[in-house]
């Protein structure tokens, strides 16, 4: 039976972390700095299996999750990820499987997730200029390895491909018109989306944040935009559509018009804990639980009890105290965003 939380939101949406490891460094997720080699990452021991996590898929589409999306760290990190698409693919009940990738891996995996029935991917491009890039990723991975993995999964059923580009002030803000121009040419879906707070390692600033308002300034002096009405209930993203034909583009307001009320979310981390919010501090462990006899209606009834008490609304809160609200939070690369 499905199930509301305490501000009557229902559970629709499913976010699988299906590692905490990533073979690129974003200053805004994974500092090189925190994320050293020094790094203790999760003990294959402690990661989820596919079974595990398919378990968690079941009891979260038994209570009204229809989407399931893949995350990380890197998910195509994970050995064998094409398998989990398969298996969770095959789950009665999920309309939608998708995943978000950095795409470093995408020309070598893209096919194979397509034809396990993966249906929609979103690549992580926060810029097109190649030196700008190799500075983001932290790790010197040049655009065009990206850029042939966008190739590759806009060749198979995936297409169109999402792509997602975090905004920072002084980083990469120069470069919001190339990315709107690449992504009209090329026919990709581009969302912008505000650099939240997430975690505690990156000293985020709220003066870093390049508001939604603006990028769409920005944009809609070079070609002219009109609003697209949302096409379900809870879409994060504003939508635009370029008057020209040109396709549509869209902004993540999260920081300066945030939508916890239509957050109908629930997150589980690569090592079995759930959280029902991006900017959780505990989250519930699941792991005992699927590691016991207990069987599926356990999951299920732990995923029902935290969903109905819950009752999440960070960024309102942060956006109602004017910048930074409460901490310690979990890490992005934890959580899988
Ligand atoms: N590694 C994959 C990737 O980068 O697409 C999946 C995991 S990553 C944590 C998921 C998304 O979170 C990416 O699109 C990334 O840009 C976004 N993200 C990470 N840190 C962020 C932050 N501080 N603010 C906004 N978005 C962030
Ligand atoms: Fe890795 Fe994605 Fe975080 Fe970048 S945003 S460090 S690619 S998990
Ligand atoms: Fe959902 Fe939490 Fe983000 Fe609000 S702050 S939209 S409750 S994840």
């Amino acid at each position: 039976m499905e199930v509301q939380d305490l501000l009557g939101r229902p559970l629709r949406d499913l976010r699988v972390s299906v590692t905490d490891r990533c073979n690129f460094r974003c200053a805004y997720c994974m500092p090189r700095e925190v994320f050293g080699p020094g790094f203790k990452f999760l003990p294959h021991s402690e990661v989820l299996t596919f079974e595990e996590i398919v378990g968690v898929v079941r009891a979260a589409v038994a209570l009204g999750a229809r989407k399931v999306r893949l995350t990380g760290g890197e998910p195509l990190l994970r050995r064998g990820l094409p398998d989990l698409v398969r298996m969770v693919a095959a789950v009665e009940g999920v309309e939608d499987l998708a995943m978000t990738t950095n795409g470093a891996l995408l020309e070598r995996y893209a096919e194979a997730l397509a034809e396990a029935g993966l249906q929609r991917i979103t690549v992580s491009l926060d810029s097109v200029d190649p030196e700008v890039f190799r500075a983001m990723n932290g790790v010197d991975v040049e655009l065009d390895q990206v850029l042939r993995g966008l190739e590759a999964a806009s060749r198979s059923s995936l297409a169109p491909v999402k792509l997602n580009a975090v905004i920072r002030r002084g980083v990469n803000d120069a470069g919001i018109l190339a990315l709107a121009e690449f992504a009209r040419e090329g026919g990709y879906v581009l969302r912008f989306i505000e650099y939240m707070d997430v975690g505690e390692s990156h000293g985020w600033r709220l003066e870093e944040v390049v508001p939604a308002k603006e990028v769409v300034e920005i944009i809609s002096e070079r070609w002219r935009l009109e609003p697209v009405s949302p096409s379900y209930g809870g879409e994060v993203a504003s939508r635009f559509r370029y008057r020209d034909g040109g396709g549509e583009v869209g902004v993540i307001t999260s920081v300066t018009a945030p939508f916890c009320g239509a957050c109908t979310r629930l997150r589980l981390s690569a090592e079995g804990r759930v959280h029902t919010c991006l900017f959780s501090r505990g989250g519930v462990d699941l792991r005992p639980i699927l590691r016991s006899e207990a069987g599926p209606g356990a999951v299920e009834a732990a995923l029902r009890s935290l969903w109905s008490v819950r009752q999440d609304r960070y960024s309102e809160e942060r956006t109602q105290q004017g910048g930074r609200a409460r901490g310690p939070k979990v890490e992005m690369s934890y959580l899988g965003g």
